[in-house]
């Protein structure tokens, strides 16, 4: 670490200690998951997600070797981001306003924006990166696969639906039209009822992966489309937190969200 490591927060001891022991279950947790798949794909990213808690909680798990971080409020990711060490990944995962895309943007370290839900917030973000960043910044668009009212996102689709939908036009327009934003995938939350069943299957992770298949061979059949996405050539699926994470994977589920698993339970809001 460099020479100003010492400026960073730092945890007690026994929650540092409490932390990473928690970090380590939920790790093998998801890689224990990952190898009952069926195709022999990469392991998913653990998203540590530390909306509420302090930056010397996100610093003990970060001396733990963890980078990827999950934070809901533009303020706060902003706070944390300037205290914290550099190379930390930063995804946010809150509810997404036009008007925090310019200050989202400007996180030097922000690597990922998974709730994009129109093209006026991709456009917003696209414009808003500054011009010395190097890197583009990772989009998922969030899709509302349980189509609750309350939950953001965009419809999902379905395989046997004409290709003209909001979910195809923000995916080409964010290829097309956002040179400085890459498409990495479909995020989803899915229905609380859902995540809290003894289910194996869950039919919003199963809707997204069928949205990812649709829109996978949408992309791939427009010879039009200039411009990279996804991972690798395919799309990632951001699905799966604390509750049920190891379903998500068993799913196909390329990155998982988890807070409470790792840090323990949040103030209720
Ligand atoms: C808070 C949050 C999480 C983490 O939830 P836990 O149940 O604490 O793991 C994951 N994804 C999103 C979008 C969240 O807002």
């Amino acid at each position: 670490m460099s020479s100003d490591a010492t400026n960073y927060p730092t945890a007690s001891p026994e929650r540092a200690e409490e932390l990473q022991t928690a970090l380590d279950e939920v790790r093998a947790r998801v890689r224990a998951a990952a190898e009952m798949r069926s195709e022999n794909s990469v392991e998913p990213r653990l998203v540590a997600v530390s909306k509420y808690k302090p930056a010397a909680d996100i610093m003990a798990c970060y001396q733990h070797g963890q980078r990827d971080f999950g934070e809901n409020y533009a303020a706060e990711l902003a706070e944390k981001a300037a205290v914290l060490p550099k190379d930390i990944r930063w995804h946010f995962i809150g509810g997404l306003q036009s008007n925090k895309c310019k200050p989202l943007a400007a996180i030097p370290n922000i690597y990922a924006v998974q709730t994009v839900d129109s093209a006026k917030k991709a456009t917003a973000l696209n414009k808003s990166l500054p011009a010395d960043r190097e890197a583009p910044l990772n989009i998922y668009i969030q899709v509302n696969t349980s189509a609750e009212d309350q939950k953001s996102g965009i419809l999902p689709l379905k395989k046997s639906e004409p290709a003209s939908t909001d979910l195809v036009d923000l995916a080409k327009l964010v290829i097309q039209d956002c040179p400085r934003l890459r498409l990495v995938g479909l995020m989803t939350i899915g229905s609380f009822e859902a995540s809290t069943s003894s289910d194996e299957e869950n039919p919003d992770f199963k809707s997204l992966v069928e949205t990812k298949e649709a829109l996978t061979e949408i992309l791939r059949s427009d010879s039009s489309l200039s411009g990279e996405w996804g991972v690798n050539g395919s799309l990632e699926l951001s699905m799966g937190m604390s509750a049920d994470f190891e379903v998500a994977i068993r799913a196909g589920s390329g990155s998982v969200r988890v807070g409470t698993g790792i840090f323990g339970s949040r103030p209720s809001t």
